[in-house]
């Protein structure tokens, strides 16, 4: 059977089959790539979503007090167990909450939720007109369990706001299914292996979820349909900014593989190298199955207990483990070779193995693609093989640990390598920080919903869609920026992302003879700098700013003081921008020394500046500023060089005429 795989390759498409050259370059289209990505967005309100709590976040060591849970398994209203669940409760794990003096008894579930926050409805409601959606008439809050403690109660409440809409792309128009309005979950703070440790603060700040449809078509549009979302969601400037107010989960398959859910990305750059990956995972277990198909390959059901052999090991990993634990093996006919096969840089058939068995408590696995190592001599795995039965093409694992971990483990493993045989499996994933993923749990079944009866539903009436008003897109500001305020493509961008865009049309507005550049510049890098320096910063006002700009603009104070004069009012925000611009000098300058500074200059180079004419301003101005820069503008230096130059050729044209 010819493979997709080895048509792409015959079409010179699949350029490096084995990917730890980390050169990947696939025809997507022809890999049948397909993903969707789901936003989670914090919503900049002063309160939570279901109580007047504030939305600050706070450092867990200022917890007043903290509580504890165990989770029990959920069960269905159908009785069944949903399959992640069951998954993640195979450890009993202990809750601990960290509350404050800023939540309520609302987040502890002792009290039930209030009204929905109307300004977070408003918000979500802007977002999904701008995303083209249909609104739903009544806003229901429904009840979606959850299974790992990340909420008091058991289960996140979440409204569906609006349906069906979409946002064109350079690739086509990708759909957008979904806009819920929901609580931020708590934040973790620790993960132990029998106790995972909650900080309240975060749970409740209103939070949207986008979903988009599955329309994604390659690793680049993945990182475009994001960037894009995420200017709109910046666009109305309601939304909280900052590392972790943006999460973004990432769906995706390729023909022939399996809908894989990546978790947790936070950086937007992260995006296109998931989904490269992705995919190569995908297509690289394709391969192996294949290969394994071809192989005859197998997976016995015997777990061997192995623990004799390495009785005298010198082995530390094992022999620690073997102190009252034991070594289990099972051997996989026909993989040699391919548990050690990458499948992702730095990640083999045998990593997607120990993410399983972790599940279970242990450290990892062993298997003999990769042994001798860790201290095990050649001559135990010689013993390992045999007491399996194992020829050259097979693959032994073992796991070492206490008897009831190493055989979860190993029973783990074991569906894992029966998977590799016939499917990819579908799986919920955690994206890791150089753009792979590890095992999570299973995908989960659709949400189960439950309506939540303290909470009443909102009418959505046309008078109040009606009352909407739409903001303006970034892309529309930074064109109107260029447009209006001759503002050059990289400033302009930046202004119109910052938060101090507001505060940049407002003194363009009072200062309209203003360099828009020399605004920028002061509010986005100048300020930054003093910040790193230092300096207070936040005892610089907007009447400063705008004070100094009104100076600057009329010739007043040059563009190297700027900096200077806003270090003093940082330290002495009682002085407004004249005094301290006083303090450095400008301003002090005595006009009359500086003419007659420029009267001798311009005496002494009459020869010159007969020959050059105007020319000779350029020149002479450099010699003033020697002896002026940073007193005074260069424009007012300049503007008087040229009145005097210009009139002493006069003088000598009408002496001479
Ligand atoms: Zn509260």
């Amino acid at each position: 059977m010819v493979g997709i795989l080895e048509e792409l390759k015959d079409n010179n498409h699949f350029i490096d089959s084995d990917i730890s050259g980390k050169t990947m370059s696939y025809d997507y289209r022809e890999l049948g790539l397909k993903a969707g990505l789901e936003i989670h967005q914090q919503l900049d309100t002063e309160e939570k979503l279901f109580c007047g709590c504030p939305t600050t976040l706070r450092d867990a060591k200022e917890s007043s007090f903290e509580f504890f849970r165990y989770l029990r398994p959920v069960q269905s209203e159908m009785g069944v167990i949903d399959k992640a669940a069951l998954e993640e409760v195979k450890l009993t794990k202990k809750f601990i909450y960290k509350a404050y003096d800023t939540t309520c008894l609302v987040e502890n579930d002792e009290e039930p939720p209030r009204e929905l926050n109307q300004k977070a409805v408003e918000i979500a409601l802007v977002i999904a007109l701008m995303l083209n959606m249909k609104i739903v008439n009544e806003l229901y809050t429904m009840r979606k369990i959850v299974i790992d403690g990340s909420n008091t109660s058991g289960f996140q409440r979440t409204g569906l706001i609006a349906t069906d809409g979409y946002l064109d792309s350079s690739y086509g128009r990708v759909g957008i299914d979904v806009l819920c309005l929901e609580e931020e979950a708590a934040q973790k703070v620790e993960d132990r292996v029998d106790t995972v440790v909650y900080s309240l603060d975060r749970l409740g700040i209103p939070l949207v979820e986008i979903g988009t449809a599955p329309d994604i078509v390659s690793p680049a549009h993945a990182r475009e349909v994001a960037e894009k979302l995420g200017m709109i969601l910046r666009s109305t400037g309601k939304v909280k900014r900052g590392l972790g107010t943006i999460r973004q989960d990432i769906n995706i398959s390729i023909s022939e593989g399996a809908r894989v859910e990546i978790k947790g990305v936070q950086e937007l750059w992260l995006i296109e190298t998931i989904v490269e990956r992705e995919a190569a995972r995908q297509a690289a277990l394709l391969e192996i199955k294949n290969e394994l198909n071809e192989r005859k390959a197998s997976v016995s059901d015997r777990i061997l207990d192995i623990t004799s052999i390495f009785a005298d090991t010198s082995s530390k990993v094992i022999a620690k483990a073997i102190k009252g634990g034991a070594v289990l093996a099972v051997n996989l006919p026909g993989f040699a070779g391919l548990v050690g096969k990458e499948i992702q840089p730095g990640r083999r058939l045998g990593t997607e193995f120990s993410d399983r068995a972790k599940k279970s408590g242990v450290g990892g696995i062993f298997h003999t693609d990769e042994l001798p190592n860790y201290g095990i001599s050649e001559k135990e795995v010689e013993s390992v093989k045999q007491a399996a039965g194992a020829n050259e093409n097979d693959c032994v694992i073992m796991v070492a640990d206490t008897e009831e971990k190493a055989r979860g483990a190993i029973e783990a493993v074991i569906i894992r390598a029966k998977e590799a045989l016939e499917i990819i499996p579908e799986e919920t994933r955690r994206a890791l920080p150089e753009g792979n993923s590890a095992y999570m749990r299973p995908l989960p079944g659709a949400a189960r919903m439950y309506p939540e009866t303290d909470v009443p539903p909102v009418e959505i009436t046309d008078e109040r869609m009606n009352r909407i008003e739409l903001p303006e897109l970034i892309e529309e500001r930074i064109a109107r920026y260029v447009k209006h305020f001759k503002l050059n493509e990289e400033f302009a961008d930046q202004i119109a992302r910052s938060e101090n865009a507001v505060l940049f049309e407002k003194i363009m507005q009072k200062l309209p003879n203003a360099n828009a550049n020399i605004v920028v510049r002061t509010l986005e890098t100048t300020m930054n700098e003093l910040g790193k320096e230092n300096a207070d910063i936040s005892n610089i006002n907007d009447e400063h700013l705008m004070h100094l700009f009104r100076l600057h603009s009329d010739g007043k104070v040059p563009n190297e003081a700027i900096g200077n004069i806003l270090k003093i009012i940082a330290s002495k925000p009682e002085l407004t921008a004249d005094k301290a611009a006083r303090m450095l000098g400008i301003g002090v300058v005595e006009m009359s020394e500086l003419e007659k500074t420029i009267d001798t200059l311009v005496e002494s180079k009459m020869d010159f500046i007969r020959e050059k004419g105007l020319d000779s301003v350029g020149p002479l101005m450099g010699v003033v500023m020697k002896d002026f820069r940073g007193k005074v503008s260069g424009q007012e230096v300049s503007r008087l060089l040229k009145d005097r130059i210009a009139r002493k050729l006069g003088d000598k044209q009408s002496n001479q005429s």
